[in-house]
């Protein structure tokens, strides 16, 4: 073991260690990837890594990234987009990767996993009983129930719980009932003045991370930590983002503010007993004509703020303030102990109340302050364009667009405001979010760090470009490399794309593809993943083939995701479809897996006020909207989507695309060169074909 940090093995050495101790080979991507993740660390310079399924990508960041934690004395953070990547870090790869460098490093190297406040288990709020919270228990007593059950399991979890890890709890448990025992950040007392503050599993959590070598944290919290005032993270130099393309859409959904008559509503709850009656009427009232204004909106963009939304925002902020101002003085809570938690509850809740019904009306400029602006009529429905490019033509202000003001305000707008639909017991909700996250990464993120991105997908049609401006990297800032895959493509797998059929319609899965897909599914004899792109079409899937075949078919929502891949897994003949969670989230080596299914390329919703916004804002301000929003969508989803088939040396398969465009649209050649180098055909008959001898061999 080195005495000195100067006498540290260098990367390759320690890489070689690692492998061998976890009784795996070298591969080339592999090393190549370590050896620019410890260049790029030691040069202080961002990078981008695109490694395919199988380079073995985690040890080859984690090697340069403990070497560095030993060298500086700093930790190295990494950040990663699902809890199966972050399971995986935490409970394989690194006690086996301390192991295998103990003996080359001045110390074993210490890991330590940290997540939001609100993953915790709050003591305080647990002993101390917080306000409830929820004022729903009126409602469907069997929810209510269920509810309670789950209470009942978190309070005997809680019991022996060493972490208070609410990822611990098997069976998981609702937002709603962990609501009841835990605090956000905003909420918490600080440790210094919470009673409970010496046992607080948040708190043990932090201070372990402060003693680690190596973090591993989530997207969400990463943000968070770059863009609050104070650290949540331990001091760390060094950034790991695994998993980099999700990174856009996790940080927009931090930084996404809500406001529904539930906010409202609960912010008056929290405050009612510590306020005069009266100020908190007040706010009851503005959050009812919120009620009734949301209830006969209809959902989607509110491109224009119509007169009536206007004034309620405006009616509903200046209600909140007006509770915070009766709340008094915020540090009054060292003479009112007692009252010390409710207090801090209260003042989240109306903050955020505030500053989001204030953040909507800026959203609209300054003339939206309170007098309202605009048009009553002027809310977006969904929907009323057909097609992605038609969106795209629409948007950039030509003929059909909405001429010269219409564009000056998308250049200008910053952020983008829309209504989505009650669901069940979730009542209408506006939210606002911003038109991109790239000025914010690029100031908060890769300000003072050096972050290193990596995921199988970042080169979307051939290069980085795409993802770094989504980053808000700009040319010269990092570098951008490729290491591929381990994988033979064009040996081990087929795209076929069905130019025979139809273009994929807006109502439901034509005929012709489920024709298509029974034909693919008897040749493959089951052992198929169809990835739809909407539930609606998933099912109609199901439903219409289930009479049709006669091999087991699954479809998500029949049961947890993770038991239906567990079966489709273990039986060959069995076929699983589903969406979005499975574009991206299935791992499936083996015979099991033959064939991908993809019925259409997946495009953002029509209806996707986020999506349309920014395609909108992109063509105002001189870009191709639809290649940078629409068609990068769809490449990322493509690419996920069809990375599910390869997944170990030994695979092989088919990746079917029913959506004949993918071979005969202008933006073809862009989502093409975003997929593996699988060998291409559009011939049916030769698939089947190869699909028929797969089969035999399996
Ligand atoms: S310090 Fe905060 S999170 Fe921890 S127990 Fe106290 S209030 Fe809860």
């Amino acid at each position: 073991m080195p005495k000195d940090r100067s006498e540290l093995p260098p990367v390759e050495e320690l890489l070689t260690a690692a492998v061998t101790g976890l009784g795996g080979v070298e591969r080339p991507g592999q090393v190549k990837m370590a050896q620019a993740v410890g260049d790029a660390i030691e040069s202080e310079e961002h990078l981008a890594v695109q490694a395919g399924t199988g380079t073995g990508k985690s040890l080859a960041y984690l090697v340069p990234a403990i070497r560095h934690a030993a060298e500086s004395g700093d930790a190295v953070v990494v950040s990663t987009a699902t809890i199966a990547l972050q399971r995986q870090l935490v409970d394989r790869d690194l006690p086996r990767l301390a192991d295998a460098l103990e003996s080359l490093l001045p110390h074993r190297p210490e890991f330590a996993i940290l997540k939001g406040r609100r993953n915790y288990l709050c003591r305080h709020k647990m002993a101390a009983g917080m306000p409830e919270d929820e004022d729903d228990q009126l409602f469907d007593p069997r929810e209510v129930s269920a509810t309670g059950r789950m209470v009942q399991r978190i309070q005997d979890w809680a019991n022996e719980t060493e972490t208070g890890d609410r990822d611990e709890i098997v069976p998981g448990v609702s937002d709603q009932a962990w609501r009841q025992f835990s605090v956000t950040a905003r909420e918490c007392l600080g440790a210094q003045r919470c009673p409970s503050g010496a046992d607080c599993f948040a708190e043990l959590a932090r201070e372990r991370a402060g003693e680690a070598d190596v973090v591993v944290t989530n997207h969400a919290l990463l943000a968070i930590d770059a863009m609050e005032d104070f650290a949540v993270l331990p001091e760390h130099d060094v950034v790991v983002v695994d998993e980099a393309h999700e990174l856009v859409d996790r940080v927009t959904s931090v930084v996404t503010g809500e406001l529904s008559e539930s906010t409202v509503s609960l912010a008056v709850r929290r405050a009612g007993r510590l306020i005069e009656q009266g100020v908190a009427d007040r706010l009851q009232e503005a959050g009812e004509d919120l009620r009734a204004l949301l209830a006969v909106a209809p959902p989607g963009r509110v491109d224009t703020l119509p007169q009536s939304l206007g004034m309620t925002l405006a009616l509903v902020r200046d209600a909140a303030f007006a509770c915070i101002t009766a709340l008094g003085p915020r540090n009054k809570d060292k003479d009112d102990p007692e009252n010390a938690g409710l207090r801090k509850a209260a003042f989240t809740t109306l903050d955020e109340v505030h500053d989001t019904a204030q953040r909507m009306l800026d959203a609209f400029g300054p003339a939206a302050g309170g007098d309202g602006a605009g048009d009553d009529e002027d809310v977006d429905s969904p929907g009323s364009q057909d097609s992605a490019s038609a969106r795209d033509s629409a948007s950039s202000g030509g003929a059909n667009g909405g001429g010269t003001d219409a564009r000056s305000e998308e250049v200008h707008r910053a952020e983008v405001v829309w209504l989505e639909e009650g669901r069940g017991r979730i009542p209408p909700t506006l939210r606002v979010a911003p038109l991109s996250v790239g000025g914010m990464l690029r100031d908060k993120l890769f300000g003072d760090r050096t972050v290193v991105l990596t995921s199988a997908t970042l080169a979307l049609g051939g290069t980085f470009d795409s993802l770094s401006r989504q980053w808000g990297l700009r040319a010269g800032e990092w570098t951008g490399l490729d290491v591929g895959s381990p994988f033979d493509h064009p040996r081990r797998g087929i795209l076929y794309v069905a130019t025979h059929l139809p273009q994929p319609g807006r109502d439901g899965l034509p005929e012709a593809y489920v024709d298509e897909i029974a034909e693919l599914i008897e040749a493959a004899g089951g052992r198929t993943l169809g990835l739809f792109s909407s539930m609606r079409a998933a099912k109609a899937a199901t439903e219409a083939l289930r009479e049709r075949l006669d091999v087991p078919l699954l479809c998500q929502g029949d049961d947890s995701t993770s038991q239906l891949v567990k079966q489709f897994a273990g039986d060959p003949a069995t076929c699983l479809f589903g969406t979005l969670s499975l574009w991206q989230g299935v791992d499936v080596p083996g015979p099991s897996l033959t064939l991908v299914i993809i019925d259409r390329i997946p495009f953002p919703r029509p209806d996707d006020p986020l999506a349309s916004a920014r395609q909108r804002h992109v063509a105002a301000t001189g870009g191709n909207g639809f290649m940078a929003v629409a068609a990068t969508h769809a490449a990322l989803l493509l690419a996920q989507g069809a990375g599910r088939l390869l997944r170990s040396m030994d695979d092989r398969g088919v990746v079917a695309v029913l959506d004949p465009r993918l071979a005969t649209a202008r933006y073809s050649g862009f989502l093409l060169n975003s997929l593996p180098p699988f060998w291409r055909t559009t011939d049916p008959a030769k698939v089947r074909d190869a699909l028929r001898r797969l089969t035999a061999d399996a």
